[in-house]
């Protein structure tokens, strides 16, 4: 069964005290969003314990934002999938653009991270999207395409159902321009076929595909009544717990 999710990113936003607010006020306001949407919070590294702790036994999960590509060992500044699962974590985001863009992340990279948190029971939003260039070349399908079988078809139909996709255009990430209900709901169409093509129509049925880009409460509604739309991987509007919210009641 197809999972609708909202994901809240907080990149490198917000102290200790002020995510564990955050989360307890989306916690707080959580009640009326219907029981068929997961909810997650990615907060910063430092957060993950508090912020895990301030949510434990609710229905909303913790994600980190990124994760290692090594199990352990001398790799000054890196967090394990161990240590995020210790920590409190049920999902991690990988490859988000900023990642891809300001840290050299690599198709050939994610595998090894993908693998090593599934291995660990670390569920996956494994983020795709092309950028303004590759958009104005009409290269956007090309692009995710490549990105999906560079890592996507390294697993298995079984190791899928742990993955969940997030297509985000770079351009429209922080931006405040979102893709147009067509634009995404074209791409994620796509994104299923490819899934499809590879891995069979059940398990294309089944896999969550979240848009993120500039989402926010006045367009949630219109992109998530898209049939390829399951939902959404938020920015800046999951800084504010009555824009979360907002975005997750509008399925
Ligand atoms: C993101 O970075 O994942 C994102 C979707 O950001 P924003 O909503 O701020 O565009």
């Amino acid at each position: 069964m197809r999972k609708f999710i909202v994901a809240g990113n907080w990149k490198m936003n917000t102290t200790v005290p002020e995510g564990v607010e955050l989360a307890k006020a989306v916690l707080e306001k959580a009640k009326d969003i219907p029981a068929n949407v997961e909810l997650i919070v990615a907060p910063p590294f430092t957060h993950l314990v508090s912020v895990a702790d301030a949510l434990k036994g609710s229905r909303i999960a913790v994600s980190a934002q990124n994760c290692a590509d090594e199990e352990k060992g001398a790799f000054t500044g890196e967090v394990s999938a161990d240590m995020l699962v210790s920590a409190g974590c049920s999902y991690t985001i990988l490859g988000h653009s900023e990642r891809r863009q300001y840290y050299g992340e690599t198709d050939a990279k994610l595998v090894k991270k993908v693998r090593l948190a599934l291995s660990r029971n670390l569920k996956v939003i494994l983020c795709v999207g092309e950028n303004l260039k590759e958009r104005e070349a009409g290269k956007h399908f090309d692009v995710v395409r490549a990105q999906i079988e560079n890592v996507l078809f390294n697993f298995s139909a079984e190791e899928l159902k742990s993955i969940v996709i997030a297509y985000e255009p770079v351009w429209a990430i922080g931006t405040g321009k979102t893709a147009t209900a067509e634009q995404a709901e074209e791409i994620h169409r796509c994104i299923r076929s490819i899934i499809e093509e590879k891995f069979g129509p059940a398990a294309a049925d089944d896999m969550t595909i979240l848009y993120g880009g500039s989402c926010k409460p006045s367009n949630a509604k219109e992109l998530f009544a898209c049939p390829d739309i399951d939902g959404g991987l938020i920015g800046g509007a999951a800084l504010k717990a009555d824009d979360f919210i907002g975005i997750a009641l509008s399925f």
